[in-house]
């Protein structure tokens, strides 16, 4: 009799654990590239540094697009003195 009324009573918390374990690694890469590593840079011809706000003042006059990125695909763009990532 005690047995069944812990397991009914553990199972829902079991099943929760289980979801939420499922849910924490389903997707670690979505979750660190949200933390850290996304950078701003410019798609125009001029443009040499990688920002780390869209909202810089460096970016503002941009001559392409404003593209986020990661910061292991900067190639040769140097931090940006203004936003300094
Ligand atoms: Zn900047």
């Amino acid at each position: 009799m005690t047995t069944i009324d812990i397991s009914k009573r553990i199972r829902p918390i079991i099943t929760t654990l289980l979801l939420l374990l499922f849910s924490a690694t389903a997707n670690p890469a979505e979750i660190k590239s949200e933390a850290r590593g996304t950078v701003y840079i410019c798609t125009g011809k001029y443009a040499k540094r990688y920002h780390a706000k869209k909202s810089c003042r460096g970016l503002q006059n941009c001559q392409g697009n404003v593209v986020a990125i990661d910061i292991s695909r900067v190639g040769d763009r140097t931090p940006c003195k203004i936003c300094k990532p």
